[in-house]
């Protein structure tokens, strides 16, 4: 005992753990091209993946794409106390709906794929042991036994002197206990910690460069942290530092929560030896509550689970491709240039990333869902919308079901073509966009016709009187049926033209628009919808005049009456307060009973 060096002690706290070489030897430098990129994404298995999460692994996956380099998922599990049953399958099922695919990683609970692995920290313990190993050796860190009572009396008395918390400097009660006295407690079964002998000083600054964040400057971390825990497993810190380094990772690209440990992990770096990865940390995703902005909240909001998303039924591009608008703001003219084009050719760069976090738009993200939607062709929407049916909507599966032929050929209009329909935004909604297609839900429906600029219940039912009897037919090619729309408007004294109406309105009623109006609304109870000419066409002859016959019978003249009345007092604005609004709904209830 008595020559006891600080080789012995690494060895008693560590007999089996081989040196750090044989590490090194066994995850040799990558064979990379110039200027590739590896990163990693690196969740917890806490059984929920966060939206942010998402958001930086996409920018991860597309970063190292871009420069050939490799993307690898590492799950960080070295909390076992948050750890849940099948986390790791919850990420990578997460990450795939998103086809965001790794290159080394996890596989599933247990095994990996890759020559880095394993990619799970809980399965690495001899590897961090080895390098803490190597520090003690090298009086670099040291076994700490303060139970907890000390490190409570500690806190106190620096609470009273007024200093700085912490496990440091002279407050750091073990880190110059004598070789011999650490042996002694440690044969006699004491609980202990290794923690870093922190070559710090918290006078003085350290400058970093971040990717994003740009020069970022920090005390230097003068905290002895702890590396290994009392269950042989390293904190993440430590861990971050040992798996990043062999596992040859240049670029770290995390949320900027650790930003302000930096100066702890480019210590860890150099006191390892290690060539430290350059740091990208990335702005949140942000939530604007009573004025103030937060990070979006687990707890608090839906939209921060990656699950939300295909609960809606949004579909996983359109989440991607917002996320994408978010991420760098150039994304937005170049997706203008190019309509088409796959996200994979949109050239994502880190230092545009901003500094500060954007806000979560909702509006936005289901206006992008629309766009991407309307690419689609008929049959992919009725595969996505059933594949969500499937799981969420009962209803909305059957009516899908029912008749295939016939809801391809409604998810067909105006799909295609140069300006396709717009109108679906995610799979939960779609039901109000093809429903009123479907006579027999359409047709058994209370409908309330809401009128636009025409809402006099004598002239409505002129104008479709008028149209049914003399104007359409369901074999007249578009040029004819548009034709006919401008003549029934001619005939009532509405303009041919939008144009001829403005240019003198006093002398019409209103414009072609306006009956067209009249007939979409008659036909569909809808004020918008994708094209009038193919709606027509899908529901063939029987169904248009049925559809318009009901719309001014006697039943349904009365629903006009309401739906008018309503109309007309919104736009005279004599009761659009709230006040107002309540006083419509009684009125129109009192008339309906
Ligand atoms: N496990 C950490 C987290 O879930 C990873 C941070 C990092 O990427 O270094 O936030």
């Amino acid at each position: 005992m008595k020559n006891m060096d600080y080789k012995d002690l690494a060895n008693l706290i560590f007999p089996e753990i081989k040196d750090i070489s044989y590490y090194e030897e066994k995850y040799p430098t990558r064979e990379l091209p110039e200027g590739a990129i590896v990163t990693r994404f690196a969740p917890s298995p806490t059984g929920f993946v966060h939206i942010g999460g998402l958001y930086s692994a996409l920018i991860a996956r597309k970063v190292t794409a871009q420069t050939n380099g490799v993307f690898f998922l590492r799950v960080e599990d070295t909390d076992q106390k948050r750890e849940v049953e099948n986390g790791v399958t919850g990420i990578i099922e997460a990450l795939a709906k998103f086809d965001i695919t790794p290159d080394e990683g996890m596989k599933n609970e247990e095994e990996s794929f890759g020559n880095y692995g394993p990619y799970k920290q809980s399965q690495r313990k001899e590897i961090y042991q080895a390098y803490a190993k190597y520090l003690i050796e090298n009086r670099l860190a040291y076994p700490c036994f303060c139970t907890p009572e000390e490190l409570e009396e500690m806190r106190k008395k620096q609470e009273e002197a007024k200093v700085i918390p912490g496990y440091y400097g002279v407050w750091a009660k073990y880190r110059n206990l004598p070789i011999t006295e650490a042996a002694e407690k440690i044969k006699n079964g004491e609980e202990y910690i290794i923690r870093l002998k922190s070559p710090g000083d918290a006078e003085r600054k350290v400058k970093f460069k971040d990717f994003i964040k740009g020069n970022v400057t920090f005390p230097e971390n003068n905290q002895d942290i702890v590396i290994i825990k009392s269950d042989g497993l390293p904190t993440y810190h430590f861990a971050h530092a040992v798996d990043d380094h062999l596992m040859g990772t240049t670029h770290v690209i995390r949320g900027d929560e650790w930003l302000s440990s930096l100066p702890v992990h480019v210590q860890l770096f150099q006191v390892l030896g290690f060539k430290a990865p350059k740091y990208c940390h990335i702005a949140p995703i942000l939530k604007e509550e009573n004025g103030a902005k937060r990070k979006l909240s687990k707890r608090k909001d839906p939209e921060a689970a990656v699950e939300y998303y295909a609960k809606e039924g949004i579909p996983s591009e359109a989440v991607k491709e917002y996320l994408l608008n978010i991420a760098n703001s150039n994304f937005e003219l170049w997706r203008k240039q190019n309509k088409n084009a796959s996200i994979d050719e949109f050239e994502l760069l880190l230092n545009k990333m901003s500094v500060s976090g954007a806000l979560f738009d909702m509006v936005k993200l289901l206006d992008i869902s629309k766009t991407v939607i309307s690419k689609y062709d008929a049959k992919t929407v009725y595969e996505k919308a059933l594949a969500w049916a499937n799981l969420y909507d009962n209803d909305l599966k059957e009516l899908l079901e029912k008749d295939t032929g016939y809801t391809l050929k409604v998810l067909g209009i105006e799909r295609g073509n140069e300006k396709p329909r717009k109108d679906i935004s995610k799979w939960s909604t779609i039901k109000e966009n093809i429903e009123y297609m479907y006579d027999d839900r359409y047709l058994n429906k209370e409908i309330e016709y809401e009128y636009q600029k025409i809402n006099d219940k004598e002239e409505i039912k002129n104008i479709v009187n008028t149209y049914i009897e003399r104007y359409f037919n369901i074999s007249d090619d578009k040029e004819t049926w548009f034709n006919k729309m401008k003549d029934l408007a001619q005939e009532f004294g509405y303009a041919r033209e939008v144009k001829e109406y403005k240019a003198n309105p006093e002398v019409f009623k209103g414009h072609v628009g306006d009956i067209s109006t009249v007939i979409r609304i008659s036909l569909t109870g809808k004020a918008n919808t994708p094209d009038m000419y193919e709606i027509m066409q899908v529901l063939g002859r029987d169904s248009v005049i049925t559809r318009l016959k009901l719309a001014v019978n006697d039943e349904g003249v009365l629903r006009i009456t309401y739906a008018a009345e309503r109309s007309e007092a919104v736009n005279n604005k004599k009761a659009v307060n709230d006040e107002g609004v309540l006083r419509i709904t009684y009125e129109l209830n009192e008339e309906t009973l």
